[in-house]
């Protein structure tokens, strides 16, 4: 199905499962390599040691269905982008979205593998791949102690599966700015700063509850959890790094999976613009922000947008809009292409089940 065959050698048969990913879900590939053959006598040749540059396993929960919270300090654009991918979602008829409560939407993810499967297959019923999308009350410095809503919106995150950091480039003095003026790259770190803060109190309330059922319990079987547990804790507070930067064995993974700290999750920076900025494709903030990402999270993916732009072109009729976009010399909307990319990234499941359900029919 998603196998696809990529050649024949005389030796055997190097099967290719999405390479892209495979890489990022570790996945074993078979080659030839590796198969026992006649000239060595069937003997299985170990492999060879290959470094894979990339990102490390993504750390989370397999699941039908994909949520992302998106986070960030208060008035960067967080509501705004979110009605933008809900009434993104909109004008597809056949995928409706829908509202669960004011703040968490289910959003079609569009994907132009799937779209080429139904017109293929043209099945009786077509079902996307949905998003779950969560706009989370503004954090603020302190959060993680109780400032502002304080804990409430932390447990939000931890209920997703992703993280969608809005972090505000454009100047408005009407729109205040809760530090008092606009410096994203501050924002970037006190945000990712309350995340391992939390981290670190959700961390020291699991290790309380370990020693007792480990030690006091003597419950042995406990023992590696604990061990897990303060490995992350050097990770957290020795290096300062977030939980997916740390190196887990796949035991340390079961166990970061069932805590679901709120660092170990994958996260897409979307830079809020001005509508001018995006247009003109220029900020000053850009290049200081990507140096930011690529030092703290490499690999991460960085979008520029301008979620008034978006709005106001979602309000406009289709061919207002494209005379618009044309006058204006505005590329098409870039935030849907946010959720693309988290599936091209091979992150979401269901989309996958989606070609299976298709191909098995
Ligand atoms: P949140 O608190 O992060 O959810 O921010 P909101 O989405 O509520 O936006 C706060 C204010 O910023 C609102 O008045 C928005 O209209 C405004 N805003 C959001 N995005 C933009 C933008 O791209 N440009 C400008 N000038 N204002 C924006």
């Amino acid at each position: 199905m998603l196998i696809l065959l990529q050649r024949t050698t005389p030796r055997g048969l190097k099967f290719v499962l999405d390479k892209e990913w495979a890489l990022k879900r570790t996945l074993v590939f078979f080659s030839p390599s590796i198969l026992p053959s006649k000239r060595n006598g069937g003997r299985r040749m170990p492999p060879k040691k290959k470094e894979v540059e990339g990102p490390g396993p993504l750390l989370g929960r397999f699941g039908t269905s994909l949520k992302c919270g998106i986070v960030g300090l208060p008035n960067v654009g967080k509501s705004t982008f979110f009605n933008v991918l809900t009434k993104a979602s909109a004008p597809a008829e056949n995928f409706p979205f829908c509202t669960i409560d004011p703040n968490e939407s289910r959003v079609a993810v569009p994907d132009s593998r799937y779209d080429f499967l139904c017109e293929h297959w043209k099945p009786p019923s077509c079902v996307p791949a949905y998003l779950h999308v969560v706009d989370i009350a503004g954090l603020v410095k302190g959060a993680h102690e109780g400032q502002g809503l304080g804990n409430a919106f932390l447990s939000n995150i931890s209920a997703c599966d992703a993280i969608f950091h809005v972090v505000r480039a454009f100047e408005d003095e009407d729109v205040t700015h809760v530090e008092g003026d606009v410096n994203p790259v501050r924002d970037l770190e006190i945000i990712s700063e309350e995340l391992r803060l939390k981290d670190g109190e959700c961390l020291k309330k699991a290790m309380a509850d370990q020693e007792k059922v480990a030690t006091r319990g003597g419950d042995k079987k406990r023992k590696p959890e604990m061990e897990c547990l303060v490995k992350v804790r050097e990770v957290l507070e020795e290096e300062k790094k977030d939980i997916r930067f740390g190196t887990w064995s796949s035991g340390d993974i079961e166990v970061l999976n069932k805590h679901l700290f709120l660092t170990a999750k994958p996260v897409i920076y979307l830079v809020n613009l001005s509508e001018k900025d995006y247009r003109r494709k220029k900020n000053k903030w850009l290049s200081k922000i990507k140096e930011w990402v690529d030092s703290r999270d490499p690999h991460a993916l960085i979008i520029p947008f301008s979620a008034g732009l978006e709005l106001k072109l979602f309000d406009m009729p289709e061919d207002e809009k494209m005379r618009f976009c044309q006058e204006t010399k505005t590329q098409s909307i870039s935030v849907l292409s946010a959720l693309g990319k988290i599936i091209a990234t091979g992150y979401q499941t269901l989309n996958l089940q989606c070609f299976f359900y298709l191909w098995s029919r």
